[in-house]
């Protein structure tokens, strides 16, 4: 009786708050707030879902081709998924084949912070979210005009919000 009782609860209709569930247990989550955050990797592993941490804190790429955001062409903002920072606007999206989500420009100069990664025998440019220092992805020099960057993202730590009509 108690394991029906159980998935009758987790069947319950609470899905329309489905899209806010991620942020209801991070304080520093705020699309107005501008303050920079130095926040320690431990309080991030408490307040953020474990697939968001392990791309914005442990620096994990997603597969290509998999991310929500990838081949979406919606008109609005792309936001931080840690903390709420304004990175793009769906104007600076373009399609690209490598199967993450790109864009050419960021929507501040500051909305982003760069890192030289050395890992994997690689020499890249890393993208990090400049207020709270999370990994988001990388960029590349061939991306299109007007600015010929390509910033390779990860779906999981965007978050998307269309303009309102
Ligand atoms: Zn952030």
């Amino acid at each position: 009786m108690a394991m029906i009782t159980l998935s009758c609860q987790n069947n319950s209709p609470s899905m329309s708050n489905e899209k806010n569930t991620q942020h209801t247990n991070n304080p520093y989550y705020s699309r107005t707030d501008t303050t920079v955050l130095n926040v320690p990797d431990a309080e991030w592993k408490k307040v953020l879902p474990d697939s968001i941490y392990q791309v914005a804190r442990n620096k994990a790429t997603e597969m290509a081709f998999s991310g929500k955001y990838w081949k979406f062409e919606g008109l609005g903002i792309y936001y931080c998924a840690v903390c709420g920072n304004a990175l793009f606007r769906s104007d600076s999206k373009f399609a690209s084949s490598c199967g993450w989500p790109s864009f050419f420009q960021t929507i501040r100069k500051n909305s982003t912070i760069y890192k030289t990664d050395n890992t994997y025998g690689m020499s890249r440019t890393e993208v990090l979210c400049g207020r709270c220092n999370s990994h988001l992805g990388h960029i590349f020099d061939d991306g299109p005009p007007p600015t010929g960057k390509r910033y390779c993202m990860n779906s999981i730590v965007l978050d998307f919000v269309p303009d309102k009509q």
